[in-house]
């Protein structure tokens, strides 16, 4: 236990923490900046099994801040999920870590957090978050709520059962919609600190400590400005105050969705399918430029790119626009 021996000698864990800590069960969703530095805290905590999620795949710009990949990722434009995996599994191998290479959404999310103890958000977006927030009242799983924009960061515990306030609770109906990371920036000393903190709130939620945090902290790094705020439960809330939920259990169709910040757009099928990439491979021939990889095939026809996943999915680029996404996927992929 050599490893652990600096988190056993410190008070608020001990020898009979870390064994709670290595008979845990984390998900993290997202593997970006957040994401990356939380399944790095956890991974090296001896978070007993991490599955790490993330849909995307590794670009130069991301480098600045999302810790676990290295230039020769981007190069390759390797799934986050896969790079990701691929270093933690050097830095802790006693432990478990799933990678799971999927777009979360309200088809899959069940099946995805049912079996952990806790769940941390390092998504990038308000919908998936009000998701996730709707799947851990219903199933009854902590979770960790962080955003960072800008040098501007927020986190809150959200727990489930007695008074606590849900992440519904601080909101309206109607998502908000303003600045990316893409065109605001984002400072990696920022994600650093929220992922922290993050994760530091994980540790105290599973060894039992009574330290948990009950505000939703928010600060803002570069103006020197730290405040702790009361969230109130909502009693009209109607994720925890009635049970109603907007996106979770809902049947979805295809779905796409533009990445953010990026001239690219996701493309999920309304059902998973089995790529074979070899018959993918010799039918897009003709097309343009064709790529075989580990997890993908891609194709370049000059005007757009797409790459595609095993289960049917598909990141297609030189467009923003979904519906021009669509027609390119359905005129390529067509499954
Ligand atoms: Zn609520």
């Amino acid at each position: 236990m050599e490893r652990y021996s600096r988190q056993e000698a410190f008070f608020g864990i001990g020898a009979e923490g870390q064994q709670k800590l290595l008979a845990s069960r984390v998900c993290v969703i997202g593997l970006g900046a957040l994401g990356s530095a939380s399944a790095n805290l956890l991974a090296r905590a001896g978070i007993g099994f991490l599955r790490i999620i993330d849909r995307d795949y590794v670009e130069l710009s991301n480098l600045q801040r999302q810790m676990l990949y290295r230039e020769q990722d981007a190069r390759e434009q390797t799934p986050k999920a896969a790079a990701a995996a691929e270093l933690l599994g050097q830095i802790n191998s006693e432990i478990t870590i799933e990678p799971v290479i999927a777009d979360v959404n309200s088809g899959n999310i069940t099946g995805l957090i049912e079996d952990v103890d806790l769940v941390i958000d390092a998504t990038d977006n308000v919908e998936i978050r009000l998701l996730i927030n709707e799947a851990c009242h219903a199933l009854g799983k902590p979770w960790i709520y962080g955003g960072a924009l800008a040098s501007y960061g927020m986190t809150m515990n959200v727990l489930p059962g007695g008074d606590a306030p849900c992440y519904h609770c601080m909101f309206d109906e109607q998502v908000p919609d303003g600045e990316t990371c893409a065109t605001a920036g984002v400072l990696g000393t920022l994600t650093s600190i929220v992922a922290s903190i993050q994760c530091t709130e994980a540790i105290k939620i599973l060894t039992g400590s009574p330290d948990v945090r009950r505000t939703l902290l928010a600060f803002d790094l570069w103006n020197n400005e730290f405040d702790a705020l009361e969230v109130t439960k909502n009693p009209d809330c109607p994720v925890c105050g009635r049970g109603e939920y907007q996106y979770y259990g809902k049947v979805s169709g295809s779905q796409s969705a533009s990445l953010c910040g990026r001239d690219a757009v996701q493309i999920v099928p309304a059902q998973a399918a089995a790529v074979d990439f070899d018959e993918i491979a010799a039918r897009w021939e003709s097309c343009g430029k064709v790529t075989r990889k580990r997890f993908t095939v891609d194709l370049d026809t000059g005007a757009y790119g797409i790459k595609l996943f095993a289960d049917g999915r598909a990141i297609v680029s030189g467009t923003s626009e979904e519906a021009k996404a669509k027609a390119v996927y359905a005129e390529y992929v067509g499954l």
